[in-house]
């Protein structure tokens, strides 16, 4: 099986063809959108707040592994496995997913999914 444990490891898994063509389908699927935002009612991923020039600050999405890359590497090309998240939301998940770990000896696999 194909670790991701290294820098290296995911940075050649992440410059990889196959990765490039997943994570443009999964922008599609997601519409280009946050799914975090979604989900918290924010329809669209903009901010309104201006760039210099007066049109609206784009914000960078991510295709964010919802089972760690490092961790489920079997799921690494897993499109269920894969979410349009904003900067911003990936932050904060992964802030929240590193504190947690720290301290949370068992986490409830299906704690998140019945959350929505
Ligand atoms: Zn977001
Ligand atoms: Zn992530």
């Amino acid at each position: 099986m194909q670790e991701y444990k290294t820098l290296e490891q995911k940075r050649t898994f992440y410059n990889s063809t196959p990765w490039k063509h997943l994570r443009a389908a999964v922008r599609e699927r997601d519409n280009n959108e946050c799914q975090q935002c979604k989900r918290e009612g924010r329809v669209f991923i903009d901010t309104n707040e201006l760039n210099r020039k007066g049109t609206r600050k784009k914000i960078a999405l991510i295709v964010h592994h919802i089972k760690e890359l490092e961790d489920h590497p079997e799921l690494a090309q897993d499109m269920d496995n894969l979410e349009c998240l904003c900067v911003h939301c990936h932050n904060k998940l992964h802030d929240r997913y590193f504190k947690f770990a720290s301290w949370q000896p068992k986490r409830n696999r299906f704690a998140d999914d019945e959350k929505w």
